[in-house]
């Protein structure tokens, strides 16, 4: 057997080849390459498929986060809640604009612990930014609550949830915005940097659609210190021949999943669940065991790749050293750090080779 990758990118570029060239082909002989038509089309495309009034395409992920906290006016000596085992991006959005993360422990589904939630917020805390790890959506209806009652701002970072649903509604359209990245490994991954919010609210998605192109609506009058944060015309042009897909392509990742849940029977190994009432669209197959060093050496050997997501929690890395926050805070959080693994999973993954994966892990 050839060496199996945890995520294969060039499978889901020969899935839709030729719509991927031709479109790649139209944008280069169209001599329009930034702020054009693909953008215009891919922004009310994304905002019908998920649901929202507004999307504004932006440049990436991490600057979603920190625009969307930049336009809501929270930064320096105010407090976002965020889950303790998250992609590091999602704690920088808020840092970037000097605002301090406080961190709150995940439940068994790797998302937000919306018990722990109340604890946290006192007279600083400004917003709640809920990660829905991994592709499942996190449990909702306690964190619209607790932000309407203390009045709080609710972003959503949804890089790993494009089109994940609590109890029939969207993830990013909970609260004030939604934050996606479209980075490649992404469900919906363009082929380079991509980046986008959502919001239902006129005021914000226009700050946004100015902030993004140097804080500029006329060119060359500047309302505001913006950035540069522009979607490109053929990375637009290339996810929205992606997003015609995407619910496929999710539904394929869902059914690869089931065949691990119902086939990867072995005690050493703790397999994802899935809340009532969310749904998961499987960005990550993250499995936990006590034994992963062995299991990675192990599976390494069988040539099938692995990669934790993540080794060292955003309260542990060195970039957040000044914030003094010491092992042993956020045992859950530490614990997972320590345990997760996600296995091989990818579009146009062959039941061959998942047979395979299966086969080794309940070998070990
Ligand atoms: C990928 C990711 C980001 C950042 O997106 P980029 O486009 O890489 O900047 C933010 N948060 C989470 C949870 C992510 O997985």
């Amino acid at each position: 057997m050839e060496y199996i990758m945890p995520n294969r990118l060039d499978r889901g570029f020969y899935q839709f080849q030729k719509e991927f060239e031709e479109k790649a082909v139209e944008v280069l002989r169209s001599g329009w390459y930034i702020l054009g038509k693909e953008l215009s089309a891919f922004e009310s495309e994304f905002a019908e498929f998920t649901g929202a009034k507004h999307c504004v395409g932006l440049a990436n992920g991490l600057d979603a986060l920190w625009i969307a906290f930049r336009v809501l006016g929270i930064g320096s000596g105010d407090e976002v809640i965020v889950q303790g085992n998250t992609y590091i991006a999602s704690v920088m959005g808020i840092t970037i604009n000097g605002a301090t993360p406080v961190f709150v422990e995940p439940d068994e589904y790797f998302n937000i612990d919306t018990s722990k939630i109340e604890e946290k917020i006192n007279a600083k805390t400004k917003a709640i930014l809920v990660v829905h790890l991994y592709g499942q959506a996190s449990n909702m209806a306690p964190v619209v609550e607790l932000c309407k009652k203390y009045n709080l701002k609710l972003v959503e970072d949804c890089a790993q949830a494009h089109g994940a649903e609590f109890r029939g509604k969207q993830v990013g359209t909970f609260g004030d915005i939604g934050c996606f990245s479209f980075y490649p490994s992404k469900n919906l991954g363009a082929f380079g940097d991509a980046g986008a919010i959502i919001t239902n609210n006129d005021q914000i998605a226009e700050s946004i659609r100015v902030f993004r192109n140097y804080g500029s609506e006329k060119r060359y009058y500047n309302k505001v210190v913006g950035a540069n944060s522009r979607l490109d015309e053929i990375q637009a042009g290339l996810l929205r021949v992606r997003l015609k897909y995407l619910k496929d392509l999710s539904r394929e990742k869902e059914l690869l999943c089931k065949k691990y849940l119902a086939e990867i029977k072995n005690s050493k190994l703790l397999l994802p669940q899935i809340r009532d009432g969310a749904t998961h669209i499987w960005h990550q197959f993250v499995i936990r065991t006590n034994e992963r060093d062995t299991l990675i050496q192990y599976l390494n050997e069988k040539q099938i790749g692995t990669i934790i997501h993540y080794p060292i929690p955003p309260h542990l890395s060195e970039a957040y050293a000044y914030l003094g926050l010491k092992e042993g805070i956020l045992p859950i959080t530490e614990e997972y750090a320590k345990t997760v693994l996600s296995i091989p999973l990818y579009n146009g993954m062959t039941g061959e080779e998942q047979d395979y994966v299966i086969s080794c892990l309940n070998a070990f």
